[in-house]
């Protein structure tokens, strides 16, 4: 894995800029409407990103305080800040998402090197470098702007964000997938292997396509990618 702290956040600052600027499009009806994730409004989705800022910050107060901070009170506090944030005018959520992520990127800024070396708990139990953070929020922000169902695709994603998305997927899936997997995008020369049963045939099945439709399968989004077998494409649960 080779990216490095300072590409994570600028990934963050590029990914947060893109989904502000897509939510100030948005009218209050268009707002309400569905977002790409099943149940969830453009609305829930954009308090659920808002949430997070918040969320991270916690862990960003930890690591320059050296004070134990969770992430969420409860995964009660999560869940309720999404179903709440439903019921918000979307000029107030486009509000809180601008604040969270401003608040989050300044004390981001204050952090010492000490301090970003500290150790930090993310919301899966992960014990994780703080230099982490800006990379989570770079998956939340990016991936989440394409699930808005405004416009923006994975087309829209920079290569090297893309590239580091499928490295931290597949590393993520090692050994939970079937069948397993090899997958080759077919504009640059990476590959990446997801272990699991032999497919039909008793091999592993290719899945092929440009890098953007490579990310958008494994992050379980809908994508363009095709086998090299010619057999259906195994399905990938939705990530985040
Ligand atoms: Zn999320």
């Amino acid at each position: 894995m080779s990216r490095t702290l300072a590409d994570a956040r600028r990934w963050m600052q590029e990914g947060t800029e893109l989904l502000v600027h897509a939510t100030t499009h948005l009218d209050e009806a268009a707002y309400d409407a569905p977002s790409l994730l099943p149940g969830w409004s453009r609305k829930h989705l954009v308090a659920h990103v808002a949430a997070n800022a918040d969320a991270l910050a916690n862990l960003v107060h930890w690591a320059a305080t050296g004070t134990p901070t969770p992430i969420y009170a409860s995964p009660e506090e999560r869940a309720t800040g999404i179903r709440e944030g439903g019921r918000q005018p979307g000029s107030r959520l486009t509000e809180w998402l601008r604040l969270s992520s401003d608040n989050l990127e300044k004390a981001m800024d204050e952090l010492n090197e000490t301090q970003w070396a500290s150790r930090v708990l993310t919301a899966q139990g992960r014990t994780v470098a703080a230099t982490e953070i800006p990379w989570l929020r770079s998956r939340e922000v990016w991936v989440h702007a394409v699930d808005l169902g405004s416009g923006i695709d994975f087309t829209a994603l920079p290569t090297d964000f893309l590239t580091a998305l499928c490295d931290d997927i597949v590393t993520k899936r090692r050994g939970a997938t079937s069948p397993e997997v090899i997958l080759r995008p077919t504009d640059m020369p990476a590959r990446w292997y997801l272990p699991g049963s032999p497919g039909e045939g008793g091999t592993a099945v290719t899945v092929m396509g440009p890098l953007t439709e490579i990310a958008a399968y494994l992050a379980g989004r809908p994508h363009g990618a095709t086998t090299a077998e010619g057999v259906t494409v195994p399905a990938q649960p939705a990530w985040l």
